[in-house]
């Protein structure tokens, strides 16, 4: 087992470079299941954790297998929130870099009409949440005749949400699959019987917990009452001085109260629900990621499956109100075999559903108590000492495949009948420049994005301020924004 690598693998150079830069050496044990097991053309059904490598275990085997030359979707991926729609896109989007595959994300609040462009042009593989992804079923604007692999991740929290229905539908609307791949967390009838229907005698595969597996968490609990709460929080939160700490409460405006509250307090804190604009939730992912500040407050929307490193405590000031969630918030600390806190705040009537939890989640909550007023005032220098000292920046983990890679940007597109092949045809042309280091090429109404790879990105913006497409000049330098 330990001499497998991923070059052991029937898989092409591009993507073995992609995984490599990646910075992945050995295949996790779900890669090692599954990863042969989708290459060989088998249906799958996994039982794995988020966290175990599940996302690259089907996204390496589908990247290799897609026909770049087709333009229509041939692979769609469910995911039950539109943050992981977008993660899992840009994982596969790393992983097909090389391969120039096209990754389209789909979800809802935000522009269908965006989101139909960029399904009209080249997409290899469309990653959605159920209801959008019926949407444009609805509307003709995913072609669905191409698409042979279909893949329901989450499929447990596609139940919990209420998606299940809608993802029966979408799948009576696709052709007959050549392969259907079902990941869940935790395997419920519901989903077995679905399994049953859906999948020609998948190879199962079920990780079983084991030292890198199972998060080392320690789970506490905390008696108190909902006047309470903030004043335990900033108490605790002193005395415990986390590097980064997730605060989940049960709803928007409870998130948004306790936010303000650590704002005034004078924590580097941001704030997550569904309420908020699909912009701003991106903006603060991926700025907690980057560790641009500690402390984040969230509704369960947070909770599921999305992949920051290094959380070193979770607090739920609302005890969850299904038991399952207490685990996927848990499951945001203590990962990859580093120690996590998970803390729940428990007021009077909500025994039973702590007990619950733990027969649920096989667990046992220790109690702590509230630290004394002078215990806390002693810890608050060195607390403050913390937040008020910038994190270094942690680098996404995508940065080492994007450094040789330049977006660059055109000033037309479609209406200047533009396409991908003028640009193709122009730009390999270029000195030093050939049709391997021209990457995902977006065209839009007036404006072309293309990445260009190699480290190459520069020497094309040069040049191409000196020549024309069809005969059009057009402005060009380093996208903004992709
Ligand atoms: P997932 O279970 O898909 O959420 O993945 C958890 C984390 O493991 C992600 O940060 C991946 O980038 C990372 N990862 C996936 N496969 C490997 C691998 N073979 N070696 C190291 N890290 C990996």
């Amino acid at each position: 087992m330990n001499n497998i690598n991923f070059s052991s693998y029937p898989l092409s150079d591009v993507i073995l470079k992609a995984i490599s830069d990646l910075g992945y050496e050995i295949p996790t044990p779900v890669q090692q299941q599954v990863i042969p097991a989708v290459l060989a053309g088998n249906d799958v059904l996994v039982q794995s954790q988020t966290g175990s490598g599940k996302t690259a275990s089907f996204g390496i085997p589908l990247c290799e297998k897609v026909d770049w030359i087709e333009n229509k979707p041939q692979i769609l991926v469910l995911e039950p929130t539109r943050e992981l729609a977008q993660q899992v896109q840009e994982d596969l989007i790393n992983i097909g870099r090389y391969k120039r595959i096209k990754a389209t994300a789909v979800y809802g609040k935000a522009s269908y009409v965006k989101q139909k462009s960029e399904l009209k042009q080249k997409s290899h593989i469309v990653v959605g949440t159920p209801g959008r992804v019926l949407d444009h079923i609805i509307k003709g604007s995913l072609p669905l005749e191409k698409i042979n692999c279909l893949v329901i991740d989450e499929a447990d929290e596609m139940l919990n949400m209420g998606f299940i229905d809608q993802v029966k539908e979408i799948i009576a609307a696709l052709p007959k699959m050549k392969n259907t791949l079902l990941f869940s967390a935790t395997m419920p009838q519901t989903i077995e019987r679905m399994s049953n229907a859906y999948l020609h005698e998948p190879i199962v595969v079920k990780i079983e917990a084991t030292e890198k597996t199972t998060p080392k968490i320690q789970h506490a609990f905390l008696d108190t009452t909902d006047e309470n709460k903030l004043n335990a929080l900033e108490a605790v939160t002193i005395m415990e001085n986390p590097d980064t700490c997730i605060i989940f409460a049960n709803t928007q405006e409870k998130v948004n109260v306790t936010y303000d509250f650590l704002v005034k307090a004078g924590y580097p804190v941001g704030k997550l629900h569904g309420g908020m604009m699909q912009e701003d939730r991106f903006d603060v992912m991926d700025a907690f990621r980057k560790a641009k500040f500690r402390y984040l407050v969230a509704t369960d929307v947070a909770a599921r499956g999305i992949d920051i490193e290094n959380i070193t405590h979770v607090i739920n000031l609302d005890i969850p109100y299904e038991k399952e969630s207490y685990i996927h918030r848990v499951g945001r600390t203590g990962r990859a075999g580093k120690e996590g806190f998970a803390l729940t705040f428990v007021t009077p009537k909500e025994g039973a559903l702590k007990r619950e939890i733990e027969t649920f989640g096989e667990l046992t909550m220790t109690q702590i108590t509230l630290p004394n007023a002078k215990l806390v005032a002693r810890s608050k220098s060195a607390f403050e000492a913390k937040i008020t000292t910038k994190q270094k920046i942690k680098q996404p983990k995508a940065k080492r495949v994007n450094e040789e890679i330049t977006k660059v940007y055109f000033n037309g597109g479609k209406k200047k009948k533009l396409r991908a092949l003028d640009f193709v045809g122009t730009i390999s042309k270029i000195e030093g420049i050939t049709a391997e280091d021209i990457g995902i090429i977006t065209i839009q109404e007036n404006v072309t994005y293309i990445d260009i790879l190699n480290g190459k990105g520069q020497l094309v913006i040069q040049a191409m301020k000196e020549r024309t497409i069809k005969g059009k000049q057009l402005k060009v330098h380093v996208a903004r924004k992709k």
